[in-house]
């Protein structure tokens, strides 16, 4: 007989111990009970995962799980945010014991390894469709804002980029040496959770790459009413993305690509010897409008769409 929707929440969702100092109540009540210490601001974010939409038909659930949480926590990483909760909606198809097993696997390490709480949620049938709602502390009035980049200041982004791209690739088919690391890339995305705290206080803007540099670098300009130059020999590329590059031709892939959750942020000339962490200048913020890419020394506009669901 299937679990129930009382018995399945009590046996997937209200094992784990209350880990991090801001949960007051998690589980089991009509709503959570959340303590925010003086001198900070709850940012909270969602994102929502729908079958054949974000992920295959029969995607691994544990993978699911890991990728579900990574992409929520980066967004708490891009506003300089420490992870604190999560809530966790859940529209299943059926009960699937093996398969709920394996996802809330795949949730609950990464949750642990933040000492992010679970603390509530909601169990429904229907489509399979997941959705996170997470919150983070940030100190009151620091966030990293996507509207703070100022012309003059410099581009910098943590990590490599297009690795995920080229997972997706793999995963799609492309055939090269070397794949494993960049499907990992593309399935457990690592949220820059330390990287975005300490950029707390010297960044201007920040943003995460979840839809492509161009895109969401693109975001930061529209936002900050500036415009940027991005330099192609600057870009940290990995060996096996410039392996597909010099394979394909295909070196508008790094820019477009997304699912990287590397973070991208600009900090001002001034601030720049207070960067703690390790990350790589690609740009400069400029107050002419727009996105061009120094190719070789060729300054050529680059217009790039994120991923819109409605068009
Ligand atoms: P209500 O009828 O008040 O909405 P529910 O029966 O939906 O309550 O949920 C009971 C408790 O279980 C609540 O604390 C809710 O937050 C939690 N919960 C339900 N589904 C999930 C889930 N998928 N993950 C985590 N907690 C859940
Ligand atoms: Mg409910």
């Amino acid at each position: 007989m299937p679990l129930s929707e009382f018995s399945l929440i009590q046996r997937f969702f209200t094992q784990q111990r209350i880990n991090n100092s801001s949960t007051l109540l998690g589980i089991g009540d009509d709503c959570a009970l959340l303590s925010i210490p003086e001198g900070f601001e709850l940012a909270v974010t969602t994102d929502t995962m729908v079958e054949n939409i974000h992920f295959f038909a029969g995607a691994d659930p544990y993978l699911l799980g890991y990728k579900l949480l990574a992409v929520n926590l980066s967004d708490l990483a891009a506003m300089g945010a420490l992870p604190v909760s999560v809530m966790l909606a859940l529209t299943l198809p059926k009960v699937d014991e093996a398969w709920l097993t394996a996802f809330t696997q795949g949730f609950l390490a990464l949750a642990e390894r933040y000492s992010v709480d679970l603390i509530g949620g909601d169990t429904t049938s229907g489509p399979l469709t997941l959705t996170v709602q997470a919150m983070g502390l940030v100190p009151r009035g620091r966030a990293l804002r996507r509207s703070a980049a100022r012309s003059g200041d410099f581009i910098y982004m943590t990590g490599c980029l297009g690795d995920a791209g080229l997972g997706l690739k793999i995963e799609q088919g492309y055939v090269c040496a070397d794949s494993e690391a960049a499907v990992t890339r593309f399935h457990q995305p690592d949220p820059q959770i330390v990287a975005g705290q300490a950029l707390v206080g010297i960044a201007n803007a920040c943003i995460d790459l979840s839809d492509g540099l161009a895109g969401d670098l693109g975001h930061i300009l529209e936002q900050s009413r500036v415009g940027a130059r991005i330099d192609w020999d600057a870009l940290p590329l990995s060996d096996a993305v410039r392996a597909y590059i010099d394979d394909t031709g295909d070196w508008f892939m790094p820019l477009t690509a997304g699912d990287d959750y590397e973070l991208c942020f600009t900090v001002s000339p001034e601030q720049v010897e207070l960067l703690t962490i390790a990350a790589t200048k690609i740009g400069i913020i400029e107050s002419e409008p727009g996105l061009r890419l120094n190719k070789s020394g060729t300054i050529q506009p680059i217009e790039v769409k994120g991923f819109e669901h409605f068009s």
